[in-house]
């Protein structure tokens, strides 16, 4: 039986605080009945991945819609990992899909991160104290045991491991190696701590686990609903050898102190729940509720569910900024996969947030939901189609100077007749869907310029090049700009009547040959001439725009070219 006194004096003697200080530190949150404190806690590794987004707004929604608090904690543990400026990148890509931190890491003025809150510091990596206090309490109450064997040693025994594990699918021995393996590791006595660490040598901190995985513990996840999962017997690392703690131990702590009450994170982390509600009971910790998040999935070539993986398309947060989403149609998008009734409730509510969305967590669906750019797109048409000419004539042109300079400057040299274009068929019961994205909208209105304007379709061979002619003469002889759309179209029905080109669309269809043609013929001869295109928003607003002398000069120039 070891000296546990000793051995934590022996181990930790730097550690001079105790856990009750720590709990004075950290004071319970004083929040309204039923409000939910949450967050997002990621490893600075890399950029945001969709299948984070998702967690993250089920957080941030679920704190917000309760009246608590979403907090960030960056779990910076593993330095080895860590990418140099992900933490500011997560931080701002967030922010570009409404979520908001109330607390934790933030941006500071001077671009650096910083805390806000008394629950900090937020940043892993700077509260080894707070971990090694709760470490050493562990050892005093004889649950955690010091293992001298190096990072390296282990991690060779892991190769090891893993290579006899593509071998030999004999468990049954495995099983006993490691049991063995764990019993010897324990026996370590006094005189040999007391020696190595004479010696200074490092040490890993190890739970001593008392589950028995014969033994299953009931749980409820709040997605994935009641389970059953066999206690943990494995004695895992609780802090490196650096004296930095692993996940594990750390989420514990830290979740506890910070007052979180759902722990919202990627069903990755089931496995190793075992381990999870072993700590809270060891440490004497209330358990958090937990919702774990199925994964997103993809179809691939073969329509075989696939996870989305971090090099899909559509996986990268910022993917979408440079391919022009909007990130309120990619927050529209992430709430139609996460509950089951949004898309009817946006139905009835189409001009409110998606924030006055009761989200409910019974309606999350617990296996993978499906990624789809198809979906993606159609909600998009949907979001922008609702927009105003000036929103979108803002957002259009901030994205354009981003990743299209020309085309951005061209918006910007005329805010006004850009807005007047994206106004076309803007507003009423049925808006124009034209625009999936950003980058759609060069294709869509960029014949109003002159300096993009090509002519991207031809007439038919069908047509008489004499009736086009004719057709584009009459039409600047009649054109008037103070005309209605009423007495614009009058005029264009009258050049198809002296032609032989009906307006009577029902004569027309019952019998198309009676006729050269039909006044749509007509409209059309225009447009190309006009847009350079088959298909334009209404021509009428089009011309309006356009005005007389640029209408006339692409008629003039269609008609030399016949
Ligand atoms: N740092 C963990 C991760 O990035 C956080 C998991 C959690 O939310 O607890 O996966």
């Amino acid at each position: 039986m070891l000296d546990y006194q000793r051995l934590a004096e022996l181990l930790f003697p730097q550690i001079t605080t105790t856990t009750a200080d720590m709990e004075a530190r950290f004071p319970q949150r004083v929040l309204p009945e039923g409000a939910k404190v949450t967050r997002f806690a990621p490893s600075p590794t890399g950029f945001v991945h969709f299948g984070g987004l998702f967690p993250t707004t089920v957080a941030e929604r679920l704190a917000h819609q309760s009246g608590g608090v979403l907090y960030l904690r960056i779990e910076d543990t593993d330095a080895k990992r860590e990418v140099p400026g992900a933490a500011e990148g997560l931080i701002k890509t967030l922010a570009t899909y409404g979520i908001e931190f109330d607390e934790g890491a933030i941006i500071g003025e001077d671009g650096k991160i910083c805390d806000k809150g008394i629950y900090g510091p937020y940043k892993q990596s700077m509260r080894a104290e707070i971990y090694q206090t709760y470490a050493k309490q562990l050892v005093l109450e004889g649950k955690a045991y010091p293992c001298f064997t190096t990072e390296e040693e282990l991690e060779e025994l892991h190769a090891i491991d893993k290579k006899a594990e593509i071998k030999n699918t004999d468990w049954q021995a495995e099983a006993e190696a490691r049991q063995t393996e764990k019993l010897a590791r324990r026996a370590i006595t006094m005189e040999e701590i007391e020696e190595n660490i004479a010696k200074g040598n490092p040490f890993v901190l190890r739970i001593l686990a008392d589950g028995d995985p014969e033994k299953k513990i009931k749980f409820t996840d709040l997605v994935k609903g009641n389970m059953e999962i066999p206690e943990n017997d494995e004695d895992f690392v609780l802090l490196k050898s650096d004296g930095i703690p692993t996940y594990h131990f750390a989420h514990a702590i830290d979740d506890h102190l910070m007052g979180t009450t759902h722990v919202i994170r990627g069903e990755e982390w089931l496995p190793s729940l075992a381990k999870h509600l072993q700590l809270f009971r060891y440490l004497g910790f209330k358990t958090p509720k937990y919702m774990h998040i199925a994964q997103i999935m993809r179809l691939d070539e073969n329509g075989n569910k696939k996870k989305l993986s971090k090099r899909d398309m559509g996986a990268n947060m910022d993917d979408y900024t440079r391919l022009g989403y909007c990130p309120e149609a990619v927050c529209e998008y992430v709430m139609t996969l996460l509950n089951s009734n949004y898309e009817e409730w946006r139905m009835q509510n189409a001009d409110k947030s998606y924030k006055d969305f009761p989200f409910n967590i019974k309606k999350m669906s617990c296996s993978g939901c499906l990624f789809d750019f198809n979906k993606l797109g159609d909600v998009s048409k949907n979001v922008i189609s609702k927009m105003s000419a000036e929103e979108v004539t803002e957002k259009v042109t901030a994205w354009a100077l981003q990743f299209d300079a020309e085309f951005g400057k061209l918006l910007e040299s005329d805010a006004e007749f850009a807005k007047a274009i994206f106004a076309i068929g803007r507003g009423g019961k049925k808006p124009r869907k034209d625009l999936t994205t950003w980058a759609d909208a060069k294709a869509y209105m960029g014949f109003f310029y002159d300096e993009l304007f090509t002519l991207e379709d031809s007439y038919d061979e069908k047509y008489d090049r004499a009736d086009i002619k004719a057709t584009l003469e009459k039409f600047i002889e009649y054109f008037d700009m103070a005309d209605d759309s009423n007495l614009w179209f009058e005029k264009i029905k009258a050049i198809g009547a002296e032609l032989g080109y009906t307006s009577d669309m029902k004569a027309y269809k019952a019998d198309p040959d009676a006729f050269k043609g039909s006044v749509a013929d007509i409209s059309m001869f225009i447009r190309v001439a006009v847009t350079g295109k088959l298909n334009s928003p209404d021509m009428y607003s089009v011309m309006q725009i356009l005005g007389r002398d640029r209408v006339v000069a692409r008629i003039e120039n269609m008609i030399n070219s016949l």
